[in-house]
């Protein structure tokens, strides 16, 4: 008897443990994981592919995350604009940016009128999310949360993968 329990509860376990694995599957049916999305934005996936490296193709177009602690621009502290890897567009300054040791470039707000970030709600991995993505392109940014540290309460947490940089020096036409 005692035996045929241990036995039910090791097949119980195995078959949970094989619930757990969700990355990179292509069963979900939350979010079109490993299918590039389709925005508005005149370009096709071909064009993507030959624009972007393959790193930022799968941030970008396939919602990717970038290893934490890995990214460029994790510990950057110039003074500047990041602007969207895809499409260019000014995101956020280097004002907005703070270090929230948690492995990914933060910001505490968004350039413009909140119509340059727009935000999705994300059911994957078994979690709700807040996703972040460029308006004008599409290209997955990373998640927002409310538990920001500063005044704004707003943690924009962002993938170095999905940002390039321009310095504020040498660019006098960037945009407030
Ligand atoms: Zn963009």
């Amino acid at each position: 008897m005692f035996k045929v329990i241990i036995t039910t509860s090791l097949t119980l376990l195995v078959a949970f443990a094989s619930c757990q694995t969700p990355v990179n599957q292509n069963t979900t049916t939350t979010q079109p994981n490993k299918k590039p999305m389709e925005t508005s934005y005149n370009k096709t996936d071909a064009e993507w592919k030959k624009e972007l490296t393959p790193e930022q193709y799968e941030v970008l177009r396939l919602k990717g995350t970038e290893r934490p602690g890995t990214g460029v621009y994790l510990n950057h502290k110039e003074k500047g604009f990041y602007t969207c890897a895809g499409c260019g567009t000014e995101l956020f300054s280097n004002e907005q940016k703070f270090d929230s040791h948690c492995g990914w470039p933060s910001f505490d707000g968004e350039l413009g009128g909140g119509d340059r970030v727009k935000k999705i709600k994300d059911f994957s991995h078994g979690m709700i999310r807040t996703e972040i993505v460029c308006a004008k392109c599409g290209g997955h940014l990373g998640h927002i949360f409310d538990d920001g540290p500063t005044a704004t309460g707003q943690r924009y947490c962002v993938n170095s993968l999905s940002l390039g940089f321009k310095h504020a020096a040498k660019d006098s036409s960037a945009k407030k």
